[in-house]
């Protein structure tokens, strides 16, 4: 019998971000991207949200190696927490490993990371496994899906992908090496990219979102142009690139991440802008408005971004006004939509003329939509279908595509965050959970629980009351107080009639339980808080957090 394979999904899998999952096989563990997810709304003061690492942290000895597919947040974004733990080599294509690179020097772990390059087409053992490397196309150049050739059969990861059939660098797809793999020696099990799999249709091109914007531009004759794009989005830059050189104009960067992507996909060889058509926006006095294409972030409504700063007039760089054109070159991702249209309020003050996805095709989704997936499944043939990288509902509508596609439905194997597959002789078991849980990161990472969470949000609802009683026991007094702080509970003046009835109800039931040698210390914290909660319901009908302080001399 071979050796099985076992696959633990870390993340992704139940929601968009973080991805990442550990292969292992004969007792080594190799890791497939190790990504983040952002905080919303829910989870208030949350920087980021962590795949669980402690299954790689507590294997730490068996962890060979990390493949990175691409440089997306969600799929890089927790390398740094878990080369603090690790020491690793690192694998991805060139662009892929400049992102990682930067990442580990901010934070000093660079050491801890031995960054390995791979070109399409390689196929090396890194770990137990034997991988191989193709193009993909995505919003990011340079991806990679990768086969793992196993005891078990090939194994196909189809990263992030999209079937774009021209795309901006001419590198397509390797749907041709999918089919010669499907055709011998078979492919056992494909895990692929679910976003998109409730949408209808097939993705555009990007190089026909590329003409819609050369055309917008070019209508935009002596007036000042700023699109917001992500700054990865190196294939949509080069476009902007040429559409700018072709109507005289330079093109600025602004923002750090955005200048330093543009260097970075030039040294690797995949931007390409003339020296003289690309300046920092540190030059900007120097240009003629109407012959500069700026470029930035913030397409998001990201409240640090350069975007956001032009719209509240803090920009330090550039004022915005009725010569103005702006260009969301994105959607807003799910969660976003708020903080967009309220970023296109703020522009729109300024007299300035907006252009977004909504009115005009300048932006394609990176994510292969039903006929892609479609084609996909139908070049590689998988004997196993796993869907990953999704919302639960994407992973649903990516698993019934599969049924839909003649996939018997004991070979589509549905997995969540957590959940732990065997690719053995007799075919795919699921194994059970590993828990999969988030890992929240503010400041130093996993020391946020759902304890701090939930009183995040109960003190960002309705602030907090204290109550600070010193008591005698003994004599069955109140030495000190009782005395209240509160925040984020009234408004002046009516807070100190407020907060007086507290101290009253307070004081007096204290001073009857006091009466009682029964109630100890910590029933007399119940009792001034049940007291400071009753009269803070009964008069205001809200319900800030209590938090009561009793000490005995
Ligand atoms: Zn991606
Ligand atoms: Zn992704």
């Amino acid at each position: 019998m071979a050796a099985p394979v076992t696959i633990t999904f870390l993340g992704g899998l139940g929601q968009i971000g973080r991805n990442c999952a550990a292969i292992e096989t004969e007792g080594r563990i190799v890791v497939l991207d190790c990504g983040q997810m952002f905080g919303g709304d829910d989870l208030p003061g949350v920087d980021a949200v962590l795949p669980d690492l402690s299954y790689l942290i507590e294997n730490a000895d068996r962890v060979d190696a990390v493949i990175a597919t691409h440089a997306h947040e969600d799929h890089i974004g927790a390398l740094p927490y878990l080369l603090t733990h690790l020491s690793l080599p690192i694998y991805g294509s060139p662009f892929t490993l400049g992102m990682i690179d930067h990442k580990l020097r901010e934070r000093g772990l660079h050491k801890n990371a031995e960054l390995r390059a791979v070109h399409d087409g390689d196929r090396l053992d890194i770990g137990p496994l034997d991988c191989e490397f193709l193009p993909v196309t995505h919003s990011i150049p340079s991806g990679n899906i990768t086969a793992f050739h196993t005891t078990q059969g090939v194994i196909l990861h189809s990263s992030d992908f999209k079937l774009d059939l021209t795309p901006v660098d001419g590198r397509r797809t390797d749907l041709s090496r999918i089919g010669a793999l499907a055709h011998d020696p078979g492919i056992r099990l494909l895990m692929a990219d679910s976003t998109n799999a409730d949408s209808p249709g097939a993705s555009r091109s990007e190089t026909e979102v590329g003409r819609n914007l050369a055309s917008l531009i070019r209508d935009q004759e002596g007036r000042r142009v700023i699109v917001a794009s992500f700054a990865s989005h190196i294939h949509r830059l080069q476009q902007l690139a040429d559409a700018a050189v072709e109507n005289d104009r330079v093109v600025v960067t602004l923002g750090l991440s955005m200048r330093r992507n543009v260097k970075l996909a030039r040294d690797v060889g995949i931007l390409r802008i003339p020296d003289w058509a690309l300046r920092d926006v540190e030059d900007i006095d120097e240009l003629d408005p109407e012959q500069t294409l700026i470029v930035c972030t913030g397409s998001q409504g990201e409240p640090r971004a350069a975007l956001t700063q032009m719209a509240v007039g803090q920009s330090k760089w550039l004022k915005l006004d009725d010569n103005d054109t702006v260009v969301f070159s994105s959607h807003p991702i799910p969660g976003n939509e708020a903080a967009v249209a309220s970023l296109r309020n703020g522009l729109a003050r300024h007299g300035v003329r907006v252009f977004h996805s909504g009115m005009v095709d300048v932006h394609t989704s990176g994510h292969g939509k039903q006929q892609e997936l479609k084609t996909l499944h139908s070049v590689a043939v998988p004997e196993w279908f796993v869907p990953v990288h999704g919302e639960y509902a994407h992973l649903v509508a990516h698993r019934d595509l599969a049924y839909d596609m003649g996939m018997p439905a004991d070979r589509v194997v549905f997995c969540e965050d957590g959940d732990q597959i065997v690719l053995s002789d007799d075919g795919v078991v699921h194994q059970g959970s590993i828990g999969g849980d988030h890992l929240y990161v503010d400041g130093t990472v996993g020391d946020l629980g759902n304890t701090v969470l939930s009183e995040r949000r109960t003190l960002g609802d309705d602030g907090f009351v204290s109550v600070m009683v010193h008591v005698d026991m003994e004599r069955g007094e109140i030495v000190a107080g009782p005395d209240v702080i509160s925040r984020g509970w009234v408004e002046l003046p009516a807070l100190a009639g407020h907060e007086a009835a507290v101290v009253d109800a307070v004081e007096s039931d204290l001073l009857a339980a006091l009466k009682d040698p029964d109630n100890d210390i910590e029933r007399l914290g119940q009792i001034a808080r049940r007291a400071a909660g009753r009269t803070v319901n009964d008069r205001t009908r809200r319900r800030p957090m209590i938090v009561p302080v009793v000490r005995e001399d």
